[in-house]
């Protein structure tokens, strides 16, 4: 961290800083400019608040050089964190891909969606048991029994299971009914949340929040390894912005972005980025091109009767064709399916 002081501070205001911050235990190394002097603080300056900092009258600026986040930083971890679940996993060569239906809505239905995946060659199954709906009149989700159908879906196609957590009192169950908590983009600043995730080993997919930024996001990643679960992959799945033509706009620049930044796996949902069934195939290949670990594809058997994101749901059929278009995009950038 450095900081600007005013031009012309007495050296006893310099030194009343440069004492707090030794009592911090930071180390300060002190510039003395022609104009001005500059202070450069070594040590564990997450600690320090800067705003407060840049209250006091001889301050003039306060700049952070590093990242506030560090278990997820790519600078103390420079190899790419790859997550195994079972005997797949999120980050290696091979391309996770994660389908099934927004939401389980009958046993017939998780259960054929879930053939239909595996046989296109899916990774994960998917499926909302707990759903965030803007409407509480809206569809809630089969819950309890939700889960109980996906693990049936689990034990007849062998496909680990991705399901999306809502509250801190359901973390025991969901650690031992699902292969990967999902963690949604309304939930990802649920910090108690986060914290009792940290406590498990279980894998966690982190959604970008509704219009969070990349700092805040892994800020959020940072709560889960903080608790000692280093277990986080990302998915970016759209954000806010003035345009709605389209559900969210897929920032497609997060997946490069977080790759510097980060050594944790990234994966796309071009469903809720988009909200339109004919628009998943081309970002879904846009994704994989910008580097992205894998995807998350909302696949329904009905999707006009589906009771959750029916209109950006492709068919197991449609699933099938992008797969293998996909395979195709795989491999020019090195990956496989
Ligand atoms: C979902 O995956 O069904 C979902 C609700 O996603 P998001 O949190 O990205 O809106
Ligand atoms: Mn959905």
């Amino acid at each position: 961290m450095i900081i600007i002081m005013k031009p012309g501070v007495a050296e006893e205001e310099i030194n009343l800083i440069v004492g707090d911050l030794k009592g911090m235990d930071m180390d300060v190394q002190i510039n003395q400019g022609v104009e001005c002097t500059v202070l450069g603080v070594l040590g564990q300056t997450t600690e320090i608040d800067t705003s407060a900092l840049e209250l006091n009258p001889s301050v003039d600026r306060v700049v952070r050089v590093s990242e506030p986040f560090k278990k997820a930083n790519r600078k103390f971890h420079p190899d790419d964190t790859e997550i195994m679940v079972g005997d797949t996993s999120v980050g290696g060569k091979k391309l996770a891909v994660i389908a099934g239906p927004c939401s389980v809505e009958s046993e017939e239905q998780i259960i054929d969606v879930a053939k239909r995946v595996k046989a296109s060659g899916a990774t994960f199954l998917r499926g909302g048991a707990f759903k965030p709906r803007t409407s509480p009149y809206a569809f809630q989700g089969m819950q309890f029994e939700g889960l109980e159908l996906l693990q049936e879906a689990k034990r007849v196609t062998g496909l680990p299971i991705v399901s999306e957590i809502m509250a801190p009192k359901h973390v025991e169950v969901f650690d031992y009914a699902v292969d990967v908590v999902q963690v949604g983009a309304r939930n990802m600043q649920n910090f108690d949340l986060l914290k009792e995730l940290g406590k498990t080993k279980k894998p966690v997919l982190l959604k970008r929040g509704l219009s969070s930024t990349l700092e805040e996001w892994l800020m959020s990643a940072e709560y889960i390894m903080a608790g000692g679960n280093n277990q986080v992959i990302l998915c970016e799945r759209g954000i806010r912005t003035f345009e709605h033509y389209t559900r969210n706009t897929l920032d497609l620049s997060a997946i490069p972005a977080i790759k510097k930044l980060s050594h944790l796996p990234v994966v796309v949902d071009p469903s809720h980025a988009t909200g339109m069934h004919w628009m998943v195939l081309p970002m879904a290949m846009a994704a994989i091109a910008a580097g992205a670990d894998g995807l998350m594809v909302e696949v329904h058997n009905d999707p006009q009767r589906a009771k959750c994101d029916g209109p950006q749901s492709i068919t197991p059929d449609s699933f099938d064709d992008l797969m293998k278009k996909l395979a195709k995009t795989a491999e020019v950038v090195g990956r496989a399916l």
